[in-house]
């Protein structure tokens, strides 16, 4: 009888085998995932508990997911959930799915703007009662991870976040909802800065952007996973990847108050040119910052203080 059983652990082997058939470079790991995604159990108590059945539900949803990952599909898009920092978002088809180099292009934001962090001796309404009286502007917000991630991260930070296509804007709209942080970010459909309102003109600390920056030749090579799933939109750069920068830095040079900066994530091969360009816009200085494996990833420009 119990060879018609669908335990955990049974299932967790089958999925194994059959997503490496398919292809899947950590079958083990989807695995794990979409098994935990579809019984609410962490990756702990899925092992402590291999011998568990599972219900007509969860065999449902595990079959669904076992094709679509299967088939490529990336596993946040099966989820609809990735995590990002200390954040975790939902994510879906036509939105690109946060990355772990989006990390670092906040953490590099947040070490440069002024900080306070909430203290557990703070009384809740005091902490309340802080003032959000950074300004930030993130262009191509997508999913909105940088703009949520700043403003969860430190208290002081307001964000405008924008996008051009209404499925981020609508996707980033529920995060922000989904995180409490209405009154810190709002969202707006836009072309990069155009809808940023003038009161915010000059005024603004820090205007960060992950923009589609990989050049068009590369985006053939990518994997079929971001290929045949992820918006081509968050990743054409054009021919050298820097189609879209281009027209974001005499926007953020005038925009920005002085003292300012502008941080972009950019493609690894070209982080050279981005920086002459910022320089021939005005900006004072440029700094390039490297992810976790080794590779040029993040322009710091830094408009001159007056
Ligand atoms: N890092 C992403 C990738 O290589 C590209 C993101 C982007 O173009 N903004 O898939």
């Amino acid at each position: 009888m119990s060879a018609d059983i669908w335990t955990i652990g049974r299932m967790l082997e089958w999925m194994q085998g059959y997503l490496a058939k398919r292809g899947d470079e950590s079958p083990l790991v989807s695995a794990r995932w979409l098994l935990s995604h579809a019984t609410g159990l962490s990756n702990m108590q899925l092992y402590l508990d291999l011998k568990r059945p599972l219900s007509p539900e969860e065999l449902d949803a595990l079959r669904a997911g076992v094709k679509r990952r299967g088939a490529g599909e990336p596993l946040q898009y099966i989820t609809g959930t990735a995590s990002f920092r200390h954040i975790e978002l939902s994510v879906r088809e036509g939105v690109l799915i946060p990355r772990p180099e989006t990390e670092i292009l906040v953490s590099e934001v947040l070490s440069r703007l002024p900080s306070r962090r909430y203290n557990v001796s703070d009384a809740d309404d005091d902490a309340e009662a802080i003032e959000r009286t950074v300004k930030v502007v993130d262009l191509c917000t997508g999913t909105g991870c940088v703009a949520c991630s700043l403003a969860h991260e430190n208290p002081l930070i307001e964000v405008v976040a924008t996008d051009v296509s209404v499925a981020c804007v609508e996707l980033a709209r529920e995060n922000v909802g989904a995180l409490g942080l209405e009154g810190a970010v709002a969202v707006v459909e836009c072309d990069l800065g155009q809808g940023v309102s003038e009161a915010w003109l000059g005024a603004i600390d820090a205007v960060v952007s992950n923009p589609p920056y990989v050049p068009t030749s590369v985006l053939a090579e990518v994997p079929a996973e971001v290929r045949d799933h992820e918006p081509s939109l968050a990743l054409d750069g054009g021919p050298d990847g820097l189609d879209v920068f281009r027209r974001i830095v005499p926007w953020a040079h005038a925009a920005l108050k002085s003292g300012g900066f502008l941080a972009v994530e950019l493609h690894e091969t070209t982080l050279d040119e981005a920086a002459a360009i910022a320089r021939a816009a005005g900006f004072a200085a440029t700094k390039v910052v490297r992810d976790l494996a080794g590779r040029s990833r993040v322009l710091i420009a830094n408009k001159e203080e007056s």
